[in-house]
């Protein structure tokens, strides 16, 4: 893989060849968190906008040679990224806003964003496993990341082991028992599941999938960034609106957009606007106080957005840095916001978004009010998770709304009474 250089510590700088280190940064344990760094003149001459323009393949790996993975690796047949960058003026315009674009990321196959890190995954682990019997992968995870892997490894028949807290909502577990993951349904919080996932995978040589461990998964979150920009011809938006819970995908839309400048195919960086909920705001309240992300305490997390639930984020630095180094902002909205959003997306584009997916475009909302984009900034809202993830709040959203179903008997009389109280 020549088109890598080395693999960076986010603390120390310490840079290391890819084959020498298996996660993170030996010195710094779980927070040593590995930025994976590019020779850009191999990657130019492998790919350009003309080959890309060329590329029938519309899924993540018509960048194949911008990832982290072997010009010939073997990819998983199911369809990941090529989402739909949605024209939203019915968004923009009661905003006061010109251009507004929503990005689709509910249209991946198992219905999340998380894809789009979990192909990655399976890719290394198949490329350590050459020769041999598979190599498992596990994650922990409280719902999306883990029904990506599941679903990921399902597509190419890989093993997989599955750590979630036995409290995880019903239907995300059924997504992983459906795929035909191995599900451990661990008696504690997230937290001890992360902790017994990354002992079993030392302890069993299993591949390591969790976020904001393994460098790779930011790698695969770029790829969304890559879509817009060239959904856009390649005249970058001016705001990026994302929900953030670990702070994963925000670091890899950085990721993604720092690569696009590097290779001049881009000529200015996105503005990002990181977007979190009141009820899980450690990086909207380190960013506000200007507090170290590393010595911060963890906060509660309990929002009803459950996939931005995070009360020590994994990949905080990449998470702060995206914002920093943007010039962006974190904004924090309430839990009734983001309901709000449910029903606002969905009638004003069709985008049927899970709660963690319509916080960015309460945020959006939210970042109007403080004044925090202009009327004629292009401006993107990703929707990182589909509707259906979550039914019970999509219910909630609709009752705060006062939007009822009529109830009929059958027959066109009772039709006709029904009608006539509308
Ligand atoms: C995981 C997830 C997020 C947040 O991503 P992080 O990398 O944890 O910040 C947002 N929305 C959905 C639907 C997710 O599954
Ligand atoms: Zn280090």
């Amino acid at each position: 893989m020549d088109h890598i250089k080395y693999l960076k510590c986010l603390i120390c700088g310490k840079e290391y060849a890819p084959d020498t280190v298996e996660y993170v940064c030996p010195d710094h344990g779980n927070e040593g968190i590995l930025d994976v760094v590019y020779d850009y003149d191999v990657i130019l001459s492998r790919i350009s906008k003309g080959t890309l323009a060329q590329d029938a393949d519309q899924t993540i790996w018509r960048y194949k040679a911008m990832l982290p993975v072997a010009p010939d690796a073997d990819v998983p047949p199911v369809a990941v990224g090529g989402t739909p960058l949605y024209d939203a003026p019915r968004l923009a315009k009661p905003l006061g806003l010109d251009h507004v674009w929503v990005k689709d990321d509910g249209r991946n196959p198992t219905a999340s964003f998380k894809d789009r890190a979990s192909a990655i995954a399976v890719v290394k682990a198949r490329e350590k496993g050459i020769g041999e019997s598979a190599i498992p992968i596990t994650t922990a995870s409280t719902g999306n990341a883990a029904a990506a892997l599941a679903g990921l490894c399902a597509s190419v028949q890989h093993p997989n082991v599955i750590f979630v807290p036995e409290s995880a909502p019903a239907a995300k577990i059924a997504q992983l028992l459906t795929y035909g993951a191995e599900v451990m349904l661990v008696k504690g919080t997230y937290d001890d599941a992360f902790e017994l996932c990354l002992q079993a995978a030392d302890e069993y040589g299993w591949y390591n999938r969790n976020t904001g461990y393994n460098p790779y998964m930011s790698e695969g979150k770029k790829t969304a960034v890559f879509e817009i920009c060239e959904q856009l011809d390649w005249h970058a938006p001016d705001v990026i609106f994302v929900s953030v819970g670990d702070g994963c995908i925000i670091g890899g839309i950085h990721k993604g957009l720092k690569d696009l400048l590097a290779m001049g195919w881009i000529e200015q960086m996105p503005r990002i606007i990181g977007v979190q909920s009141e009820n899980s705001s450690f990086l909207y309240q380190a960013w506000k106080d200007g507090e170290d992300v590393l010595t911060k305490n963890a906060v509660t997390a309990n929002s009803v957005a459950d996939s931005i639930n995070a009360g020590m984020p994994r990949d905080r630095m990449k998470a702060m840095a995206a914002v920093v180094e943007t010039d962006g902002a974190y904004v924090c909205v309430t839990d009734a916001e983001i309901l709000d959003g449910i029903t606002e997306l969905a009638r004003g584009t069709a985008v049927f978004a899970e709660p963690a997916g319509a916080a960015a475009y309460a945020g959006l909302v939210k970042a109007v009010e403080l004044g925090l984009v202009k009327a004629d900034d292009r401006i993107v809202v990703l929707n990182t998770g589909n509707g259906l993830k979550d039914v019970k709040s999509a219910m909630t959203a609709v009752e705060m709304v006062g939007t009822t179903a009529n109830r009929v008997e059958p027959t066109l009389a009772d039709l006709k009474r029904v009608m006539a109280d509308l």
